[in-house]
């Protein structure tokens, strides 16, 4: 289970389910979040606050290989 932090309250809120819709900029993947005093959002992936421990095989879905793909590396 994907967890990740509620925008609003900050609480531990559970990643429902993961899409790609279309936006303005191209195609964008979004997730819907549950959190625990049940506010939901339907927000872009890469807005997401990831886990503080994300595994270092890299296991932990497209979330943390797209965010890193998706940024300039330092050299
Ligand atoms: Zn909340």
């Amino acid at each position: 289970m994907d967890t990740t932090s509620c925008p609003e309250c900050g609480a531990v809120a559970e990643v429902q389910w993961r899409d790609v819709l279309e936006s303005t900029d191209g195609p964008v993947e979004h997730a819907k979040v549950l959190c625990l005093h049940r506010h939901w959002f339907l927000l872009p992936v890469a807005s997401l606050v990831r886990p503080p421990a994300p595994q270092p095989d890299g296991s932990v879905a497209g979330l943390t290989a797209r965010a890193v793909h998706s940024r300039p590396r330092p050299r």
